[in-house]
């Protein structure tokens, strides 16, 4: 049977089969570009939404669309993601047994697909122009178009000929799609594919739901391990430099407990492939890979990419941090950079020669001065890379806010003279000859065998230095080895003092630094407090039901719903179809598959905890809805919900609370009295008083200058529920 669609709109098949509301930059004016039958080339970065620009197109022509894609392993994702949502669509290629290439040809000649995907080389085959032949070809769709060119990273020959398509089919319109192009590959593409009058369009290269960060790497594994902890169930890629580092970090992980597998181009063809299957379908959660690792992975759910290596060039590195939320919901990209690192890539460019060499050597001199830039918005450099002015003319402000540098409060610099002088002094007293590791044992009074074999316990130095900690210790370390006070050399980083250190002892010279608090203080607020709240304990639910559905289905659990969707219906409680309806991603046809399988689980979990279902979706998306929030929140505080009870009903942290309390004052509202916040304050009480004051002078509206005025000696966090004190007070 034909499939017939009946008349309707590019919004409406949005929204009824793909089950969003709004289109995303420049999808609509793709759609509709193409429609009217005029060639265009669509720059869009990843996750940008390429796919629905020839998607919803092709359902509203009335013949064939044809989607040219060089990756065979992202054909078949496409087609069992829309035919989940009710699109029939298939594909061929070569890996196809005899039998089932000739049905799907079948179903073509029957016009009972949509959408075909075929590879370049497929297309180009005599028994395939055939069938295309007694056919109406509507749309050619050629994705990853760059590889038509051979100034672009991926050139592919076969791409060339697809001129010969052009002119066989002159009926059909050309979308050409990529998401890597500079100017010189654009014109390349238009040329060789023979667009008259066409159109390009390119969308922002931001990625505004990325947390980008580097943080100096000190103790790799600790540090992965640490990040990684945060992302509990969650899926995640770490990058390593070579395959030997792959193999032994995923092995160390696996040993602490962590769901990882490696991927890298050295294991064997069946192996690679079954661990990437295994991370596409949330059977493991960690990939640890090389640079192989990626292309042809369309997985939207993937919140954390960690760079273990420094990356050869910035190129690379955004376009491995874009492999992180696809489905828009935030993530997190973390790099450990240390100057090491960039000595050993250094090494390896220096055995490379002439332009090789330049064009290497300029790469890394980039990536380096983006790594050790601790002052500008990271996405500056990254999207002035790509040709592109951030922040962009006309913005209010030159910060993303979703950055390390641009998140961060500036260091407050104090007077460490004098454990950086039991630092130095030790360092001297034990020959230059070792590394910080054990000088800081010296300093500690350390029984290590190390320390007592070299009769380090008869120094001086020897446990002066008991009052600090091993990680305050090795922060200060840190510092004199930044502000140029010792060098560190050779295998095992010998630390030695520098002339300005040995200038400094002599003249008791005052040293400044930062005095690492003992309690680490969770890092980045800003990503946190970026994360959607929803019900963590549903979601599970949610998600193991969706991860049933697939193994079922034997598709991956993202082909059933995004990750965004549970989290909206985590959210947002839905209990009857037509409110599933208004959950994003949900359309018709996964409203009435799936759609019960989902009900029945959140009906009966909202029953258990008397959850009431969430305002309809219409008016949530809007920023006085999101305002909304607030107004529940301060309600329910004001009508005796505890601040635990609160933060238990919004799955978020105390902090998320206090700031929507805060805007409800803000708003013109009273809060009850109550001791409520003053458990959550660390600081003296003194330093309370002294942070009230500064309120009562500096106002309320912002928290940096009571900060300053207090020269750093309370914490934002403190300041911020101060802050909520002072307001309950005087309102
Ligand atoms: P790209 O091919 O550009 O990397 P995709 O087409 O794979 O991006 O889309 C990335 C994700 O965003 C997919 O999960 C897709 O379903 C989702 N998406 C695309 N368009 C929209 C939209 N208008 N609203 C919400 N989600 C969208
Ligand atoms: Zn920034």
């Amino acid at each position: 049977m034909p499939y017939n669609q009946p008349v309707t709109s590019p919004a409406s098949i949005l929204k009824d089969t793909f089950g969003y509301d709004t289109f995303r930059p420049h999808q609509r004016e793709v759609i509709e570009n193409v429609l009217a039958r005029r060639d265009t080339l669509a720059v869009m970065p990843t996750g940008g939404g390429k796919s629905l620009c020839y998607q919803i197109p092709a359902l509203l022509f009335g013949g064939l669309t044809v989607v040219v894609s060089p990756l065979i392993a992202l054909m078949k994702d496409q087609v069992e993601q829309l035919r989940a949502a009710g699109v029939p669509a298939l594909f061929l290629n070569s890996t196809l047994s005899t039998e089932t290439y000739a049905a799907g040809m079948e179903h073509i000649r029957r016009g009972e697909a949509k959408l075909l995907y075929v590879a370049p080389e497929t297309l180009l085959t005599p028994r395939i122009f055939g069938l295309l032949d007694a056919l109406q070809l509507d749309l050619l769709t050629i994705d990853e178009a760059h590889c038509i060119s051979e100034w672009g990273h991926d050139f592919r020959p076969e791409y060339r000929q697809l001129v010969e398509v052009r002119r066989r089919y002159p009926r059909a319109v050309c979308l050409a799609l990529t998401a890597t192009a500079t100017p010189r590959v654009r014109q390349d593409i238009t040329r060789s594919l023979g667009f008259a009058k066409s159109n390009e369009f390119v969308a922002s290269f931001n990625r505004e739901n990325l947390y980008i960060e580097v943080a100096p790497k000190t103790d790799a594994l600790q540090q992965t391990m640490r990040f990684l902890r945060r992302f509990k169930d969650q899926s995640g890629i770490i990058y390593c430099f070579s395959r030997r580092q792959v193999d032994e970090l995923a092995d160390s992980l696996a040993a602490k407990g962590f769901s990882v597998l490696p991927y890298h181009a050295g294991l064997e063809d069946h192996e690679r492939h079954r661990n990437q299957k295994a991370f596409i379908r949330d059977d493991v959660q960690i990939m640890v890979a090389t640079i192989a690792f990626g292309m042809g992975i369309n997985k939207p759910n993937v919140r954390f990419v960690l760079h273990y290596d420094l990356p050869k060039s910035l190129e690379g590195y955004y376009q491995e941090i874009g492999r992180a939320g696809r489905d828009g919901l935030p993530a997190h990209c973390l790099l450990l950079y240390s100057y090491a690192d960039a000595a050993k890539l250094k090494y390896f460019i220096s055995q490379k020669s002439g332009e090789e060499r330049r064009v290497a050597q300029q790469h890394l001199d980039t990536m380096v001065d983006y790594a050790e830039d601790q002052s500008n918005c990271r996405r500056t450099p990254l999207l002035t890379y790509f040709g592109e002015k951030y922040p962009p003319a006309g913005a209010e402000t030159t910060k993303c806010n979703n950055c390390d540098n641009c998140t961060s409060t500036p260091p407050v610099l104090e007077n460490i003279t004098l454990p950086a002088q039991k630092f130095l002094s030790c360092v001297r007293r034990t020959g230059e000859k070792f590394g910080a590791g054990h000088v800081i044992d010296v300093l500690r009074g350390s029984r290590a065998e190390k320390v007592l074999r070299h009769e380090h316990d008869q120094l001086s130095t020897y446990g002066i230095g008991a009052d600090l900690t091993e990680k305050q210790w090795m922060h200060l370390a840190r510092q004199m080895l930044q502000q140029g006070y010792v060098r560190q050399e050779g295998e095992f980083n010998t630390l030695s003092l520098t002339e300005k250190a040995l200038e400094a002892l002599r003249k008791r010279a005052p040293i400044l630094g930062q005095m690492q608090e003992v309690e680490e203080r969770p890092r980045n607020k800003a990503a946190r407090q970026t994360e959607q709240e929803y019900n963590h304990a549903l979601f599970a639910l949610l998600r193991q039901k969706r991860k049933e559905l697939a193994d079922e289905a034997g598709v991956p659990p993202y082909v059933i719903f995004s990750d965004k969707t549970l989290v909206e219906m985590a959210a947002f409680y839905p209990q009857s179809a037509d409110s599933l309806l208004n959950i994003s991603g949900v359309g018709q046809v996964k409203a009435r598959q799936y759609g019960e399988a989902f009900l029945v689980i959140i009906t009966a979990y909202c029953q258990k905890k008397g959850l009431p279902e969430q305002q309809s979706k219409t008016t949530r998306r809007t920023k006085s809805d999101e305002g909304r929030r607030y107004v529940a929140v301060g309600e329910a505080y004001n009508a005796g919900a505890t601040l635990a009870a609160l933060m238990e009903q919004y799955a978020v942290a105390a902090g998320t609370i206090i700031d929507h309390l805060a805007r409800y004052i803000a708003a013109g509202n009273r809060l009850r009295a109550g001791t409520d916040f003053e458990s959550l304050i660390s600081c003296s009480p003194a330093q309370q008083q002294a942070a009230l004051q500064a309120f009562k002078e500096l106002g309320t509206a912002f928290i940096k200058p009571v900060f300053d005025r207090l020269n750093g000696s309370v914490t934002y966090d403190d300041l911020k529920t101060l802050r909520l004190i002072y307001l309950s007070r005087s309102s």
